[in-house]
């Protein structure tokens, strides 16, 4: 685990009050501010007349500020792709934040990723691309078969697009990657957000599981899927699409024998894949239809039991792959996700509260975009926010509005593209699956068109 993991885990509410303290020192020292003024100060005294939006004015949520409540300027919620990279883009731009975690360690399940070009472009923004390509294999391309082992198309990632990039990285490998670019004490882990509200002076408060609160200037909410900020936002609950997917990570100590690419299996109503990771690690996934989510398993040999029915008699590669999974890794997940319809979806922020990654648009991992997609929003948020803080032209709630505006027709169609893929893969009617297998995935089906979404430019984080 991370040092960032363990140190932090000792002992989070020492890092709560410590936080502010330094976060003032840091960022004097990187720009220079006079010492009896922060940024944030700076910010609050031009922004008197505008920063209450009317929504905040008017809101039940609204509460008097408790003058020895704990402090904080800068607070993301959640120590996942999003509010890591986050933390890591708004340091880069020499801003501190500190970062609460429910857990009491970076999540270790997950098992991989697949990161295509724009992905890899926020991370070298980042500055960790280079490190973690040197740990995971370059994906070559995509080979697809009939259940039965049939090959019916194979694709060149670089033939269709000669800037493409595609690496699946271990999920861990990458959290453990960018905590350790935050200083040690960023992330206060064990730190659940149970309760949030506006207090009357703009800060909002955030109550912990554990019963210790704390103010914030600035919240930003990159809590997952189930996002507590997102349901007081407004938002409703994201969507179950219909399929559920098992997930796990091959461990082939002698190494893994399989070429570079994604190695694509349709049957009906169920689809599978591996593809290799590192040289001893494989990364699949079983995508099968249900009509409902169903319960939560935790019983890992239960899991791989399911797994092996639904794709009994499939090709012996993927079958190897799945045995030589240790019980820890596999997962199942209900797909969901959440189409942010205009004017119908609250916005992405309220105030200085703001959704980032899932918290904001779940979507489902037809296309691999949904921790892509939470990179993107980290860099572009970070690069506004930095903006609204160190000058006078924008305010930090207007920041926020400028990144949903950019963002919402980023991500609003990509949910909507990766819901429409997912349902055409699952559809089990057989005239359909055999038209695809026979026509649409020999004859008509062309890549490039088809990753024209990887293709994201955005301004770098440092101009000089
Ligand atoms: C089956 C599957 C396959 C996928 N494959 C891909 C892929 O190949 N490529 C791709 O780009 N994306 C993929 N995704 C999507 C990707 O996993 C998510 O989009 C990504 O993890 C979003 O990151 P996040 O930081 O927004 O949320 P998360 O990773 O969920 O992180 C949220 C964090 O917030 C914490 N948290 C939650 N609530 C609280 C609270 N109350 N207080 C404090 N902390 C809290 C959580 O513990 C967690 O650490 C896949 C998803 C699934 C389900």
């Amino acid at each position: 685990m991370a040092m960032a993991a363990s140190t932090s885990a000792s002992s989070p509410h020492l890092l709560l009050v410590k936080s502010s303290i330094s976060f003032r020192h840091s960022f004097q020292c990187l720009h220079r501010l006079p010492a009896s003024q922060s940024w944030f100060e700076a910010a609050q005294i031009n922004n008197t007349s505008r920063s209450i939006t009317p929504k905040s004015r008017t809101s039940p949520f609204c509460i008097k500020a408790q003058a020895d409540a704990k402090k904080e300027d800068i607070v993301i919620i959640g120590a996942g792709i999003a509010g890591l990279a986050t933390a890591v883009s708004l340091q880069r731009l020499g801003i501190k934040s500190r970062v609460l975690e429910q857990a009491e360690s970076l999540r270790t399940g997950g098992t991989s990723l697949t990161l295509f070009k724009n992905g890899w472009s926020v991370l070298d923004a980042i500055g960790v691309g280079n490190e973690l390509r040197t740990q995971f294999l370059e994906i070559q391309g995509m080979v697809i078969k009939s259940e039965d082992g049939n090959e019916m198309r194979s694709f060149n990632f670089k033939d269709e697009d000669e800037s493409q990039e595609v690496r699946a990285v271990e999920r861990r490998i990458l959290l453990e990657t960018l905590a350790n670019q935050l200083p040690s004490d960023s992330v206060s882990f064990s730190s659940r957000l149970v309760n949030i509200q506006r207090e009357e002076n703009g800060e909002t408060k955030l109550q912990l599981q554990d019963g210790s609160e704390l103010s914030a200037k600035v919240v930003i909410a990159c809590d997952g899927i189930g996002s507590p900020v997102a349901k007081w936002m407004g938002f409703p609950q994201p969507k179950y699409v219909g399929h559920c997917a098992f997930r796990g990570l091959g461990y082939f100590p002698e190494g893994q024998p399989f070429n570079p690419r994604v190695n694509y299996i349709y049957g009906k109503g169920i689809r599978a894949a591996y593809v290799p990771v590192s040289s001893t690690k494989v990364y699949w996934f079983v995508c099968f239809n249900s009509s409902s989510p169903g319960p939560k398993i935790t019983d890992t040999s239960l899991l791989r039991q399911q797994t092996n029915e639904l794709v009994r008699n499939w090709p012996a590669d993927l079958l190897n792959v799945i045995d030589l999974t240790p019980d820890d890794t596999i997962i199942r997940t209900p797909l969901v996700d959440r189409w942010l319809w205009p004017v119908a979806s609250p916005p992405a922020s309220t105030g200085k509260v703001v959704l980032v990654g899932d918290a904001w648009h779940p979507m489902t991992p037809n296309l691999g975009q949904g921790a892509c997609c939470a990179l993107e929003d980290a860099v572009v948020l970070a690069k506004k926010l930095a903006e609204a803080v160190k000058s006078e032209a924008m305010s930090i709630e207007e920041a926020f509005r400028s990144y949903q505006d950019e963002r919402w027709g980023r991500v609003f169609p990509l949910t909507i593209r990766a819901n429409v893929v997912g349902t055409l893969l699952q559809w089990d009617d057989p005239l359909w699956c055999f038209v695809r297998n026979n026509i649409v995935i020999p004859k008509l089906v062309s890549l490039g068109p088809a990753l024209e979404h990887t293709n994201f430019e955005f301004e770098p984080l440092l101009t000089n």
